[in-house]
């Protein structure tokens, strides 16, 4: 999938950058950090690819169906190190 290069919203020039994602789902918070997104360094929207976007559903998938436990409590926590 391309990057993007010119912001849909706004035309502004789009830059690499990393974003979270958090949801609630059955009462368990979940944050995935550190998500590569293309960040419109005009008005700040941020797009995900098609990839990362996938990789969230899986997690909460997993989380949803208690296939991987919160860490803390009700906290489930990733980091994307790539
Ligand atoms: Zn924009």
């Amino acid at each position: 999938m391309p990057r993007l290069k010119i912001c849909p919203d706004c035309g502004g020039k789009m830059q690499k950058g990393r974003t979270k994602f958090i949801t609630e789902s059955d009462e368990v918070l979940i944050a995935i950090e550190n998500l590569p997104a293309d960040i419109c360094i005009q008005c700040g929207a941020e797009y995900l690819s098609a990839d990362v976007d996938e990789y969230i559903e899986t997690v909460v998938d997993k989380v949803v169906a208690k296939k991987i436990k919160p860490h803390r409590e009700l906290v489930y926590r990733a980091v994307v190190s790539a």
